[in-house]
């Protein structure tokens, strides 16, 4: 499942795998996980080659379930990887070539795991049907106008007990989808054969039955 931000992808790629009894993984908790390890090395996130050392020598943890927190070593950072910094700078961390790599790689093995282990995983991100799981069973894209994904995630803020204006949250999405847009390496876009669900006028339930409705196909 792909799609940018505040389209409701976490919350239904959720719900979905709880429906199916399957795996889950957040990719953009991975992503930002390495962020928070380049951050507070003190490492420019445009440096590419200072930000690849710090994600090389990261030990980064996340388990493929629903409510998995994520370790950077034994410290839980589910929390802090949510926080405005991290948001501003995972854009340009996840633009390195070989960060991907080492990513995709790790994304990979655990997708396959939990295809033994569990019989399906939903996986969420950027660019899983074009690049992480190119195989997989179904691909969705969400999409949603600017103004609802901005209106979303500044719900999803101000319950976390971020208190951030809709113009700000509006102009940080539109300079996310910007960057994950136009970067050289995957960017973001819909796989050629990724159902497009857009759920600008849905809400997560009217979502979550069109996607039951696809996997039954
Ligand atoms: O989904 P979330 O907003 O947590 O993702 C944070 C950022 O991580 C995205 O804006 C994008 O830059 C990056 N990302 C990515 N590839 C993925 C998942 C996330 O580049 N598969």
């Amino acid at each position: 499942m792909d799609g940018p931000s505040g389209t409701g992808k976490s919350t239904v790629a959720k719900r979905l795998a709880e429906r199916l009894g399957a795996a889950y993984l957040d990719t953009g908790a991975m992503y930002r996980a390495v962020t928070l390890a380049v951050l507070r090395a003190g490492v420019d996130p445009a440096d590419g080659a200072a930000v690849l050392r710090v994600a090389e020598s990261t030990d980064l943890r996340i388990d493929a379930e629903v409510g998995a927190h994520v370790h950077l070593a034994d410290e839980d950072v589910s929390a802090e990887i949510r926080g405005p910094e991290v948001t501003l700078a995972v854009s340009a961390v996840s633009a390195v070539p070989k960060v991907r790599e080492r990513l995709v790689s790790l994304q990979r093995r655990m997708i396959s795991e939990a295809r033994a282990v569990r019989g399906g995983i939903v996986v969420e991100g950027r660019d899983i049907g074009t690049v992480v799981s190119p195989d997989a069973a179904l691909k969705v894209y969400l999409t949603a106008s600017a103004d609802a994904r901005a209106k979303r995630r500044s719900k999803q803020d101000s319950a976390a007990g971020r208190a951030v204006s809709v113009d700000a949250t509006l102009a940080d999405v539109e300079r996310r989808d910007r960057l994950d847009s136009s970067r050289a390496v995957s960017p973001l876009r819909p796989a050629a054969d990724a159902v497009e669900v857009d759920t600008t006028d849905l809400d997560i339930d009217g979502v979550l039955d069109r996607l039951i409705a696809l996997v039954d196909e």
